[in-house]
């Protein structure tokens, strides 16, 4: 550490006033920064501290500089604030001044830089009679890309739009963070309206919901409450998991739900997990949730993580060749979220350097997201993990003890394992206490097959995988 920068931590301490931590922060980076992109980039920035120093928002001329900012330097100057101030600090990017034609794009907000925290979910339009359907238009089938992962859901979405009211009521989808539940939910709602504009559809994530009921609670309004739920066409409510723990909630979304299923209207519901997987629910809820037709969003295959990149470069007029696609698509594997937060990093990378998107290029701007990727996954990883899950010791994994109890989590270890490193079975083997190979390959081949048929083990699978990659 150099003695500038000690002085001015010292400085910070002795002030204890927000703009000392940006400014302490600002004075780091002059320092390890070519002064020009300094100029260009830090410089200008505004920064709001909150009171308590625990959130930092920097301001953002335009759409553009954010993302560069957000790819190039978000991370380093989270760093710095954790290191000045001694604690985490939840950095967030805002744009300065708002230009709506940007807005459904920001709303996609990345994961791959920690820190970062997600734009203000976007409003939806207003029509003519003043209901408020809260649907996002940006977010249609047609730009919903099918693949494998997707297609039993899409397809029944599909159909539910075409015919509400009649099969498939409720629908209930579920999946893991960033796979599409959202997207596919709003482009039931937008395919309803642009069928029959005069539909009552609604979008409303659970703990939105949550809060209309809190609110007609205080203010003594449940007619109104009910009027509003009780007269839809379509009911669209993502994330239902949220709905744990709030009896009164469920109380009334039970009654909502009756009341739309008596006079045919849809009902379509997203949450992380299926439904008897649902903790702190009232069980006749869940049973209510199963009752029409409950289907799984997987991770997507490599083919469709091609077809999104592709897709998505187009809808921003880029062009990106399909080997830098699986490139991309081969090592950003988790969701379609990060798929485009990695994206962004390459076209942006693309822009400002003038550059041909090529793999060079993307290996250059995804530099620390293929490093943490590279550095996360070991099968000592994947055994400790799995032990914890099952809650078995992990000297477990390599003992030689065979009740079902221990002997079914390693193999499930063993599967990962294969699934997520780069490992050959005889080395699997060799790091599960020096099991033979074959012993390898038996696990592998049974929990994969019975994957495919036991919807439980799937979703224990997800976890461990989303858990393993971060
Ligand atoms: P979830 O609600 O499951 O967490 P979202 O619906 O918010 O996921 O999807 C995350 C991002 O990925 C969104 O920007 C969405 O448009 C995009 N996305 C997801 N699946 C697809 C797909 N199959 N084709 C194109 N874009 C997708
Ligand atoms: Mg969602």
């Amino acid at each position: 550490m150099s003695e500038g920068q000690s002085n001015s931590l010292a400085a910070t301490a002795a002030l204890g006033a927000g703009d000392s931590l940006w400014q302490a922060c600002m004075d780091q980076l002059a320092q390890e920064m070519p002064e020009q992109q300094f100029n260009t980039w830090i410089k200008p920035l505004a920064a709001q501290v909150s009171d308590d120093f625990s959130r930092v928002t920097l301001f953002v001329a335009n759409r553009f500089k954010l993302d560069w900012i957000r790819a190039q330097y978000s991370g380093r100057i989270a760093a710095l604030l954790e290191k000045i101030y001694g604690q985490p600090v939840q950095l967030e990017l805002a744009l300065a001044i708002r230009e709506p034609q940007a807005r459904s794009y920001s709303a996609a907000a990345n994961s791959e830089v920690g820190p970062v925290v997600e734009a203000p979910e976007i409003e939806g339009e207003i029509p003519p009679g003043g209901f408020k359907n809260r649907l996002n238009t940006a977010l249609t089938f047609d730009n919903l890309v099918e693949g494998t992962a997707n297609r039993m859901a899409r397809a029944a979405a599909m159909h539910v739009s075409g015919t509400p009211g009649q099969l498939y009521n409720p629908l209930f989808i579920y999946g893991g963070v960033g796979l599409g539940k959202t997207h596919l939910v709003h482009a039931v709602g937008n395919k309803l309206l642009a069928d029959k504009p005069g539909s009552k559809v609604l979008y409303i994530h659970a703990e939105q919901f949550v809060s209309d009921v809190v609110k007609a609670y205080q203010r003594k309004t449940f007619d109104e409450f009910k009027d509003k739920y009780h007269s839809l066409d379509l009911l669209l409510i993502d994330d239902v998991q949220f709905f744990a723990n709030k009896d009164r909630t469920q109380e009334e979304f039970f009654n909502a739900f009756e009341a739309l299923l008596a006079k045919k209207s849809h009902i379509v519901m997203t949450s992380d997990t299926y439904p008897k997987g649902l903790v702190d629910i009232h069980e006749r809820l869940i049973s209510r949730f199963d009752s029409g037709l409950t289907v799984a969003i997987e991770p997507p295959e490599l083919e469709m993580r091609v077809a999104i990149l592709i897709n998505k470069a187009r809808s921003e007029s880029a062009e990106m060749p399909e080997e830098v696609a699986f490139f991309v698509a081969k090592n950003v594997r988790s969701n379609v979220r990060e798929l485009e937060g990695a994206l962004r990093k390459i076209l942006a990378y693309s822009r400002f350097n003038q550059k041909e998107v090529s793999i060079p290029l993307a290996r250059e701007a995804l530099r620390d997201l293929l490093s943490i990727q590279n550095r996360q996954i070991s099968v000592e990883n994947i055994q400790k993990t799995v032990a914890d899950y099952y809650k078995i010791k992990v000297a477990d994994m390599y003992s030689k003890k065979r009740p079902a109890s221990i002997a079914r989590p390693r193999q499930i270890a063993m599967y990962l394992a294969k699934e997520l490193t780069q490992k050959s079975l005889p080395e699997i083997g060799e790091l599960f206490g020096g099991r033979d190979h074959t012993t390898v390959l038996h696990a592998v081949r049974k929990i994969a097959s019975e994957r495919q048929n036991v919807t439980e083990l799937n979703q224990q699978l997800h976890v461990l995988e989303q858990t393993l990659k971060g």
